[in-house]
This record gives structure tokens, sequence and C-alpha cells, in this order.
């Protein structure tokens, strides 16, 4: 297909992919992506505008009727070559997400693990997109279920996970039929590139899979160009909640993930040990940087106290540094901005009273003075109306807040405006079964700190964590980048009734 796309202004580094193939933006626009290690600008990325967003929605158009009309098998055999790639270029994925947003390695390696599960999932998909059937609904009368693509889907993506939320969408949009248009944060654009090269070097045709990078100008150019049909939206609660709203208003189908509060309710029969160890890696794995991460802990009566004192004790040893560093757990933060901020947080959460445990600002790594570090954080006596408790800090800073009973606990996370993720630590099945059923959150875990679902269930939070009906991956996944479409079948014959002009009852 030959689109034509002149205007071309080139940039160094990073390009769009369109078509099956890196392309200029046509965008004076670009910004700068940083090594948050070091704080070197390590490339530039364009900054696409409308007449990207429509050039890359005319090519996924183009692609459409092709792949939306080949067996589902032919798809599923695509996809397996996908997945055998991206097997084989795992390190590297792992390497330019770490490079680009500051978290370990072995960290990096372990998400696009997560996001490489998607993949297998959706090499099932000829069993997935199978429909219903009914013989003889009414006499002579037969009904099935078709499951068919929405069209050109268009995803949005933060940038924590570089390539595992981009993974939670396009592998099961794609082997659904659809065409797809991804747009991930422009502080990580690299790994997206990868992806759709070695989507490509595994049979895709041209045009199914695209990239374009950039700010809120491309944003808006995809929720308002008429030829996307469906948008999956995952970053701040803020702009989750803008994406739905704007593509409910344009008739989109979205799905808008947002930010989170996680808590951890630790009550007094607890393994004190064993939690401790949990919750070090929840709330400081990833410098904090997770949807997922623990960020508040509700120490239940007798807990607080020995809790507090292990925390502190563990968290202080936690080895900060470069990602690629040798025995490092806690990275940087992704920009200087972003760790202004949560400094900011860590001053007023001592300006409005709470206990500071451990502090994390000033921390200096020997030659890499000009990263974006800051170290562990821990904050006790932390009260609800503090804004460290209220608002999504996103970085190393653990509150802890501390509740009488179970019921106090409950009630205080069912109190917050999120319901992402949350965690309960006890040796009691009657506690764990009685936070299982009360508490309003979509993922829940007992003892386990970060209840990441496994590809094959589905991602995602209740209350301000989730705009939309349908969550990510798994059979929800599956409804939400499908529309169902209902046939009732009759063939006439010589005993069958004629038609008449009352409404048909079926029996
Ligand atoms: P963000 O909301 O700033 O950005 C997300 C995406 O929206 C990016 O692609 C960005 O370019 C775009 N964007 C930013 N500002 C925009 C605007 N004004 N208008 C239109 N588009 C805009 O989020 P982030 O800082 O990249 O990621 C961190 C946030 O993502 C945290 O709140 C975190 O909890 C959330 N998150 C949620 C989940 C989940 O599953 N619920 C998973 C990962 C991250």
């Amino acid at each position: 297909m030959n689109i034509p796309h002149e205007k071309a202004v080139s940039h160094p580094g990073v390009s769009l992919w369109v078509n099956g193939a890196a392309v200029p933006s046509t965008s004076p626009r670009s910004g700068a992506v940083t090594n948050p290690a070091t704080g070197n600008v390590i490339r530039r990325v364009p900054f696409a505008n409308a007449e990207d967003i429509d050039f890359a929605v005319r090519a996924a158009s183009a692609a459409l009727p092709g792949w939306r009309s080949s067996p589902p098998l032919r798809r599923a055999r695509v996809m397996q070559k996908f997945l055998a790639l991206m097997q084989a270029n795992q390190k590297e994925l792992a390497r330019l997400a770490s490079e680009e947003h500051g978290k370990t390695l072995p960290d990096a390696l372990g998400s696009v693990q997560r996001g490489i599960e998607v993949i297998e999932f959706a090499c099932g998909i000829p069993h997935l997109l199978k429909g219903e059937y009914t013989e003889n609904a009414g006499s002579g009368v037969d009904c099935h279920t078709l499951r068919q693509p929405v069209g050109v889907c268009a995803g949005i993506t933060p940038f924590n996970f570089p390539a595992m939320v981009p993974l939670w969408m396009f592998p099961v949009a794609i082997a659904c039929g659809n065409t797809f248009i991804l747009k991930p944060s422009e502080k990580v654009p690299s790994t997206s590139m990868k992806m759709a090269e070695l989507f490509k070097e595994a049979g895709l045709p041209d045009g199914v899979f695209n990239v374009v990078h950039g700010d809120k100008e491309a944003v808006d150019a995809i929720l308002n160009h008429p030829g996307i049909h469906a948008v999956s939206f995952v970053g701040s609660t803020p702009i989750a909640k803008y994406v739905y709203e704007t593509c409910a208003r344009n008739g989109k189908r979205v799905q808008a993930l947002g930010g989170a509060k996680n808590h951890a309710v630790v009550l007094p029969d607890a393994d004190l040990e064993f939690t401790t160890d949990a919750l070090i890696g929840a709330a400081y794995g990833s410098a904090g940087e997770r949807c997922m991460a623990i960020s508040a802990v509700v120490a239940v009566g007798a807990s607080g106290d020995p809790l507090v004192r292990l925390l502190k004790d563990k968290a202080g040893k936690v080895k900060v540094g470069p990602g690629n560093g040798e025995g490092v757990e806690m990275g940087p933060l992704v920009t200087a901005a972003h760790r202004d901020k949560v400094a900011g947080y860590i001053d007023a959460g001592v300006a409005e009273g709470a206990k500071l445990v451990l502090d994390g600002r000033n921390k200096k790594i020997a030659g890499h003075e000009n990263g974006f570090f800051l170290g562990t954080t821990l904050f006790d006596q932390v009260k609800p109306e503090m804004k460290i408790y209220k608002d999504e800090i996103f970085g190393p800073v653990l509150v802890v807040l501390r509740a009488d009973t179970l019921d106090a606990a409950i009630e205080l996370v069912n109190a917050n405006p999120y319901g992402n993720g949350t965690a309960i630590f006890t040796n009691s099945g009657g506690a764990a079964r009685r936070f299982e059923e009360e508490i309003q959150v979509g993922m829940v875990g007992v003892n386990v700190p970060i209840p990441v679902p496994v590809a094959f269930y589905s991602f995602g939070g209740w209350k301000g964590s989730l705009f939309g009906d349908l969550h990510m991956h798994g059979m929800e996944g599956v409804k939400f980048y499908t529309r169902t479409k209902v046939v009732t079948t009759r063939w006439p014959h010589e005993d069958a009734p004629a038609p008449g002009l009352n409404m048909p009852t079926l029996g």
C-alpha cells in the first residue's frame, strides 16, 4: 500500500512505525528520552500530530479487511512466531525498558515475561473466539453467536511498564482480528518499536500493528479520530477519566485504567518476617513505580510496633543504584521532575506531622551523581486525612496507618477512592475469607503482596482505578476486542408454518 506522507521532518533517534516500516513524523515537536540512572538524554522522540495519527489510522483501516477475514488459526500461527521471537529477544527488551525507565534488569526481565504470557494466551484464539449454538431454539429455527472484531483499536500506555502494559492489549486485540495503533509513553518509546519489528518478522501483515509517539496532542487526535473504534488506556486517574469521557462522547468503546493506592492489611497473627519481606518488595520494587505497588500498610492491633521495626531494618538495607548495576535492588525514578515531586511528598508528610522513620531524600549514588535517585522512605503514624495517604505518590515511600480491628481496616480500605489491588497478611482463613468477600478492590492477595492476575485471568481495578466495564486480557480482553452478533436461522420447507403478522414466538 502506498500512503502519501510528505512534509516529513526527521528526528534523530526514534521513529514512528506505520504500515510495517519506521517512518518519520510530520510534526516539528519532539521530546527528550533520558537514562534516569545518569540523567543523560539518550534519544529524542517525535511528538506525533493529527496528521501522523491519520496516517496510522489509514494504514490500520487498509489492513483491516484482510486481517479480520483471515482464519483465527492463521492469526494464531503468526502469534506463535511472535511469541518465539519475543522469548529470544527478552533480554534486549528488558535492557531497553531498564535503560529508559530505570528499573533493575531482573525486574525488567520479569515484567517482559509477564507480558509475553499474554501472547501465550492469545495463541489460543481459535478456541477463545468460539461462539454459542442452539439447535431448535424454536421449531425448525436455530440460533448462533459470532464474535467479530471491533475494527481499528488504539492503546495508550504509561511509562512504568514499557513492554508489559502494551502487551496486555495488542496481542489480544490483534488475535481477535482487529488492527492496532499503540501510543506508548513518550518517556519509554523504544521497547514498543522493538516489538513492532519483531511482529513484522513473525509475518504480521503491514498495517496491522502501528506505533505512534507523543503527548496530549497525539492522544487527543486518537480520541477524536472517527476511524478508531475502541481505545484501551492505562495511566493516571485524571487522564483515565478524561480518556473515558472523551471516547464515550465520541461513541467509541473504551476501557481506561487509572492510578492506585494499594493497601496491605497486616493482622497480629501474621508471620511478620515473611510479611515484611513481601512488603519490602511490593513497596520499593521498581522504586514504587508500579500500579500494584503496596504504598499503604494498615497495621492491625499489636502488629504495628514490631512490623515498623522490621520494615525500617529491611528497607534500610535495600541496595539502590543504576538498574544495570550488580546486586542493585532499586533503581532511580523515571525523571528529575518525578523524583522532585516524590521528595516534595516526603516534605509534606513531615509538615503534616507523620513520623518519618526512614528518610530517602538526599540519596547520592557514587558515579551517578546526576541520576534521579531517592532512597527508601518509611512513614509511621500516618492519618487518613494526610496528603501522603490521600495521593498516589508513585515512588519509594511506604506509609503505615494503624487500625484497632479488621473491621476498621476494611472500612479504611473501602473508603479510599482507588480500588486497584490489596492484600491481607494473616494465618486465619476466616479473616482472609471475610476480607476477600467484603473488600471493594479489583485484585486481592491473601499473603500475596502484588496479586497481578496471570494472563488467562483479567487485570483491572474498581472505583477510581478503572473507568469502563471490562478488564484487560483473559476473557474480559477477548470480550472488549470483539462484538457479539446473534444469528437466527430458519430454512423454509413444506411443513413449516408461513410467517404471519403477529410477533413470532418460538417453541
Ligand atoms: P500518565 O497518565 O501521565 O500518562 C499515561 C499516558 O497518557 C501516556 O501515554 C501519556 O503520554 C498520556 N498523557 C499524559 N498526559 C496526558 C494528557 N494531559 N492528555 C492526554 N494524554 C496524556 O501516567 P504515567 O505517569 O505515564 O504512568 C503512571 C500512572 O499510571 C500511575 O498513576 C499508575 O498508577 C498508572 N498505572 C496504572 C495501571 C493500572 O493497571 N491501573 C498500570 C500501570 C500504571
